[in-house]
């Protein structure tokens, strides 16, 4: 058998040629929507046993934000979706963040220049401004740098080549635009949302190569997706408009362009438009996969990881928020959705962000997550509220609990009683269903409690019961009380359970103290 040369090598080694990347620009913390695109992408790649890549767009030195490439990282782990190429990852078409490749983009920028496709502009910003302002003067907003503009600027084109030499020389203030040819109807296919066409006289001259040397996030984008070999390239429906300039530049380069995918908004959850981080505060949940720490704002907004969300509940949950499987099925693992993952599928309309929708699949994964796992989870916050609990104790209380937290938080606002009798107990419920004339039944309920050997839910259960029929009570006269004395609470899980959890001297202290506490609130509510 001949020896395959490494090229050939690595090409066979590769199980598909699918290639998408994620290529968020570290401007900030990672929106959910770029979660969700980040997942779209990776189960695409991993259907098609293709690659899925991290690209770090960093070239806006203006908006970039040192903690955020850290922070992209750490949330796709928390979620699961490992890049196979990426900053820190390596792979065969690094360097993976931009401002690495800086030195690489020089060359194509001077090859568009020389096909006649990109020209050099001296406009300084003071003096694109003043432009702007004396058009506005003029009741023409949103001026465009294009065809019919850019004869009255200062570029290569309306300048002189000795002028555009010497201001080359200069070197100051020049940046590099696209010359997007007039009169084309430029087409291309979305994978989304099908055909989709520009008329090239409305789209502006793009900046491509910057004042500082760095390129723009459009020459950038397509230089690396050509290069890294970009099979695929799924992304938020926001870079829709700027598809058009892409598919033109592929066109000027000779390349051929990749599939386009552009994916719904994720919308307001009510309202319209795109739901955005002032939401997350406005409606109270997070947007954000992790806790973010906004310096400039000095404000720490909490993520879901922090609200007490799963991370395969939030993807379950995203998978489907511009997606959906074709049947009724929604629960899916990342594994399922891998398997179920059908891009075809993929919405035209924005999703509505649901929170309530977020929650009910949080509870799914909270009841069907092993309890040891739960655990893991539930002790480190239990210390940290200083309770002083056994592992095999937050077992049984992840086990009663799991039913009734739709996220971790919930354990301990809602099963709060089994580390400390409430400060303040359902008063109003007492009032209703506490009995002066029981008085005695609880303090022998109390008393037959305070002698039993095995203090296990069923023997509880056959006391309290057996009490209750021998002395023809009514289950309601009693039950509602034992909850209230031992929990403070009309809601919890078993009660039986409960107790046994609690133990037997923490039921019988709390009791004896609740049932003089519902005395006295009877005797003075009888005046
Ligand atoms: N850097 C762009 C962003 O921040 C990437 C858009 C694209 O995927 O092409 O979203």
């Amino acid at each position: 058998m001949p020896l395959l040369n490494n090229q050939t090598n690595k090409y066979h080694l590769r199980m598909s040629n699918v290639r998408v990347r994620f290529a968020p620009s570290p401007t900030g913390p990672l929106h959910i929507g770029g979660v969700r695109t980040a997942l779209y992408n990776y189960l695409f790649a991993k259907k098609n046993g293709g690659t899925f890549i991290l690209r770090i767009e960093d070239t806006d030195q203006t908006r970039y934000v040192p903690e955020a490439e850290e922070y992209i990282i750490k949330s796709l782990e928390w979620f699961g979706i490992k890049p196979e190429e990426g900053p820190g990852i390596g792979g065969d078409f690094g360097p993976y963040r931009q401002s690495e490749r800086k030195d690489l983009y020089g060359q194509y920028v001077t090859d568009l220049i020389e096909k006649g496709h990109a020209y050099y502009c001296f406009d300084t910003s003071a003096e694109l401004t003043t432009w702007r302002e004396k058009n506005e003067a003029q009741k023409i907003y949103g001026v465009k740098y294009n065809h019919a503009t850019r004869m009255e600027m200062r570029n290569s084109l309306s300048l002189s080549k000795e002028e555009t030499d010497r201001l080359l020389k200069e070197g100051e203030n020049v940046t590099v635009r696209l010359k997007i040819p007039t009169g084309r109807n430029i087409e291309f296919e979305d994978a989304v949302r099908g055909a989709v066409s520009f008329n090239s006289d409305e789209l502006d001259d793009k900046i491509i190569l910057k004042g500082d040397g760095m390129p723009t996030y459009h020459l950038a984008n397509i230089v690396d997706d050509h290069l890294m070999e970009i099979t695929h390239v799924i992304r938020g429906e926001e870079w829709l408009p700027s598809t058009a300039h892409h598919v033109l530049m592929y066109e000027m380069f000779g390349w051929t362009a990749p599939s386009f995918s552009h994916l719904p908004l994720i919308l307001k959850p009510v309202g319209s438009g795109k739901l955005s981080k002032r939401d997350g505060a406005k409606f109270g949940f997070p947007v954000f996969p992790l806790e973010w720490h906004d310096k400039e704002e000095d404000k720490t907004y909490q993520g879901f990881k922090e609200d007490g969300f799963l991370p395969e509940a939030v993807t379950n949950f995203l998978s489907l928020l511009g997606w959906n499987p074709g049947t009724d099925e929604e629960m899916f693992s990342l594994e399922e959705l891998i398997k179920a993952f059908d891009p075809s599928r993929i919405v035209k309309s924005g999703a509505k962000f649901d929170i309530d929708k977020a929650r009910w699949f949080n509870q799914q994964y909270i009841i069907a997550k092993p309890n040891t796992e739960l655990v893991d989870l539930l002790l480190p916050i239990a210390t940290e509220k200083g309770f002083d609990v056994s592992e095999d104790f937050m077992l049984k209380f992840a086990d009663l609990m799991k039913e009734r937290a739709e996220v971790i938080p919930d354990f301990f606002t809602a099963g709060g009683f089994f580390f400390e009798m409430p400060t303040e107990i359902d008063q109003k419920m007492a009032k209703k269903k506490y009995k002066l004339e029981n008085r005695p039944h609880f303090d022998a309920l109390i008393e037959s409690m305070e002698g039993m050997q095995q203090f296990t839910s069923s023997s509880l259960e056959s006391v309290v019961k057996s009490y209750i029929a021998d002395n023809e009570l009514s289950f309601g006269a009693i039950m509602p009380i034992l909850r209230l004395g031992a929990c403070g609470t009309m809601k919890g899980p078993d009660l039986f359970e409960t107790m046994e959890l609690l133990g037997k001297d923490t039921v019988v202290s709390r009791m004896k103290e609740s049932i003089e506490i519902f005395s006295a609130l009877k005797k003075a509510q009888n005046g």
